[in-house]
């Protein structure tokens, strides 16, 4: 494809040339909102293609998976979500998540109520703001709590294929859940399905087609230098037959998730953060199909009784998380940056996981742990199966709280800025706040951009349709080793 063939007319005429170091989800996106406006923007990868770094699967549109977290950043990710959704559309799978409460958890479902009805106000401001908020169905449908009764009515009813109703989305729970298990009401909100294979394919068809995009795979930054008494940055690459390569830029995104302590260690940058290695498993369970929500039982996270996740995918595959210690977390995968270094340092065994095989028992006994832990609730659970690799990797958490869920970006002396998420929806936001720093910079004039300073201009990205994003995914899924149903539109 030529990319000047659907580039629209550059809306900037800055000169200013932007480096983004780092290509998953808040690298890519920040690309796609800079290259958008028509900015000079080169993104480096070390891998072969973007958004391959930790899994995603679940938009936190209202943070409930969290009881935790303060409302305030459960309002946050709720905006940033629905942000999401409108810049992102296919990527995501549209089910809501069931969240339900074991008998063994120490709170009530009520407890939860006083801060759903603060996002569900704050869902039903954004559409009055703006009709095309309205992209998680009517804010008054934003949550529901189902009792007892309400479950049991639905459990000879057949399990269908696509959802007519609310309830319908309920069937395939009141079959199979245990529901002696649980207490009452279990409630249905509208938290959806984020697909990582879709992002990877929207944002690599997106660069393709921006000319002001350079895309630089299979390119490591290993050094990085700033002039005394300039701002331009010199950024040396490497690529994979060992050649170095250095270029100039007027400003540096430091986009690189849980080496991001890395490039600040480079420019002399101090930053406090923390990096968490976490895995998520595959099972195929293809004696139950039709239309299944996400269902979260709620639990102690880093007990054996900790947070179980069932997400579902087509035909049958289900990707897993276990909050013990056994099946997500891992003993030692939390760690902090020191005084002398910005990068906290995981043990080799977590680094050898990410940049090698896991070894095939090791796959074996945490996904059938996984099955084991869903099965508490879902008995006909234990017929499924281990389907592939994990999704795994270490995520960012900037600051000392290790609860954080909504950051985005901090900066740095002069013309650098490091990309801080810890949801991938909090992307958008990190591009919007860099963006704001290089008027700040004077490197864009602000009447220039006038109302895409707060406003989501992404048409070349939205021009990809739902056939190609799913076409370039199931390429993405297969190259990665994973089941293609993972790469499809639920
Ligand atoms: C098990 C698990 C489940 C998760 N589930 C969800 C979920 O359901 N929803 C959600 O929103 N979030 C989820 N997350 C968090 C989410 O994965 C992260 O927020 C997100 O991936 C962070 O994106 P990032 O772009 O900042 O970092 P990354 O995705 O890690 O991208 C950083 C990129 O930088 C590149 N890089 C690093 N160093 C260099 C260098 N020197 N030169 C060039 N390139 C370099 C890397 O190759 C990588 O591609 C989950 C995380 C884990 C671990």
């Amino acid at each position: 494809m030529n990319k000047m063939s659907s580039t629209p007319q550059p809306l900037l005429s800055s000169a200013a040339k932007i480096a983004i170091i780092g290509g998953g989800v808040a690298g890519s996106t920040i690309a796609l909102r800079f290259a958008e406006l028509g900015l000079d923007t080169t993104l480096i990868e070390k891998g072969p293609s973007l958004v391959n770094g930790p899994p995603i699967c679940h938009l936190h549109a209202g943070g409930n998976l969290y009881r935790e977290i303060c409302d305030e950043q459960c309002l946050t990710l709720l905006k940033q979500s629905i942000d999401t959704v409108r810049v992102y559309p296919h990527s995501i799978n549209i089910r809501p998540t069931i969240i339900a409460l074991p008998k063994t958890d120490k709170g009530q479902p009520t407890d939860l109520l006083p801060r759903l009805e603060k996002l569900r106000t704050k869902y039903s401001e954004l559409v009055t703001q703006d009709i095309r908020n309205k992209v998680l169905g009517e804010p008054a449908d934003y949550f529901r709590f189902y009792s007892r009764e309400d479950i049991t009515a639905l459990v000879n009813k057949p399990i269908p294929n696509e959802a007519s109703q609310a309830s319908d989305w309920l069937i395939s729970f009141a079959q199979h859940v245990d529901l002696d298990n649980l207490k009452f009401p279990v409630l249905l909100v509208q938290e959806y399905g984020w697909s990582a294979f879709r992002m990877a394919a929207i944002t690599s068809l997106a660069i393709d087609r921006l000319s002001s995009c350079h895309l630089q795979t299979n390119s490591k930054v290993v050094a990085i230098t700033q002039q005394e008494n300039d701002s331009a940055w010199q950024v040396t690459t490497k690529n994979g037959i060992g050649s170095l390569n250095h270029q100039h830029f007027d400003y540096v995104i430091n986009a690189c998730g849980f080496k991001s302590g890395e490039i600040d260690d480079m420019v002399s940058a101090k930053r406090q953060r923390m990096v968490e290695f976490k895995a998520a498993y595959v099972a195929h369970w293809p004696q139950c199909q039709g239309l299944w929500p996400e269902i979260i039982f709620y639990g102690e996270r880093g007990t054996p009784q900790g947070m179980a996740q069932l997400t579902p995918y087509p035909d049958g595959y289900f990707q897993l998380h276990g909050m013990t210690q056994d099946i997500t977390l891992f003993d030692q995968g939390l760690v902090a940056s020191s005084l002398h270094s910005a990068q906290p340092q995981l043990a080799s065994r977590f680094i050898e996981k990410i940049d090698k095989q896991w070894p095939e028992q090791l796959v074996n006994n945490r996904t059938l742990g996984s099955i084991e832990h869903i099965a508490q609730f879902i008995p006909a659970f234990t017929q499924a199966e281990v389907a592939a690799k994990p999704l795994f990797g270490a995520q960012q958490i900037p600051g000392e709280d290790a609860d954080l869920r909504a950051a985005d970006v901090s900066f740095h002396g002069r013309h650098y800025a490091r990309a801080e998420i810890v949801k991938g929806s909090s992307a958008l936001a990190a591009a919007d706040a860099i963006l704001a720093n290089l008027v700040d910079c004077g490197l864009i004039a602000e009447t220039e951009l006038g109302e895409y300073l707060t406003q989501h201009y992404f048409p070349v990205s939205q021009q990809c349709s739902e056939s190609e994003v799913t076409e370039r995914a199931m390429v993405l899924a297969k190259q990665r080793d994973y089941p293609i149903a993972l790469a499809k539109n639920l």
